[in-house]
């Protein structure tokens, strides 16, 4: 059967970076991201069980989910996320197997953001790699790139697994302390390892 590789990291960690070096070495890359996104577009497969669950606040005229509306709801209200993760989790699932039973060229990478967080995802991987930095890193990172005051970084962080417990869980460790070159040189050393794996 082909290799299935999970990929994780704390928010800011650059398991983007990571991702999208592994898809141009020819890697096949399923983004439970992009797929909890689609999920949620109009004429998304959840948008039927959102209105049900929230009500029609929860969605916008476009048919879209309303994203702020329900950010700051499960913000507030841990039952309304647990809901809305009952809703979301189990299409996403289904979503990967479905792209999974597409076949890979040489390897899958799954990029899941919370795997140690939500249960259920380290039955389907092969290997699991985490993408680490120091959080004073992440922390720099993220108000870099969203522009976020500190402390809302900080919260998320705080929120996340820890580096401890997605390291000791890791069969491959990148460590994204450097530029971006010597990242990419990191991945390409990995890619080498899980081709050879993939190939057994
Ligand atoms: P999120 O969980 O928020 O989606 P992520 O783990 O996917 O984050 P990236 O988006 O890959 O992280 O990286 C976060 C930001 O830091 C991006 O703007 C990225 O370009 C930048 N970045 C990542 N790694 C490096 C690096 N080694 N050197 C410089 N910038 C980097």
């Amino acid at each position: 059967d082909e290799l299935v590789v999970g990929l994780t990291g704390g928010i800011g960690s650059g398991k983007t970076a990571v991702s999208n070096r592994l898809k141009e070495l020819g890697a096949t890359i399923i983004d439970t991201d992009e797929i909890a996104h689609s999920l949620t577009q109009t004429g998304g497969l959840a948008i039927a069980n959102i209105r049900r669950a929230f009500g029609d606040q929860a969605v916008l005229p476009d048919g879209s989910m309303n994203r702020d509306h329900m950010r700051a709801l499960v913000f507030k209200n841990p039952e309304q996320r647990v809901a809305l993760e009952r809703i979301l989790h189990p299409k996403i699932r289904e979503e990967v197997q479905r792209q999974l039973a597409q076949g890979a060229l040489q390897y899958f990478v799954v990029v899941v953001p919370l795997l140690f967080e939500k249960g259920g995802w380290g039955e389907l991987m092969d290997d699991i790699v985490v993408v680490d930095c120091p959080v004073d890193q992440q922390v720099e990172r993220v108000i870099q790139r969203n522009g976020w005051p500190e402390t809302q970084v900080r919260a998320v962080i705080n929120n996340q697994a820890s580096r401890e417990v997605r390291t000791k869980g890791a069969d491959h460790v990148i460590e994204n302390t450097g530029d971006l070159p010597e990242l990419i040189q990191k991945v390409d050393v990995l890619h080498e390892k899980l081709i050879k794996k993939a190939k057994k």
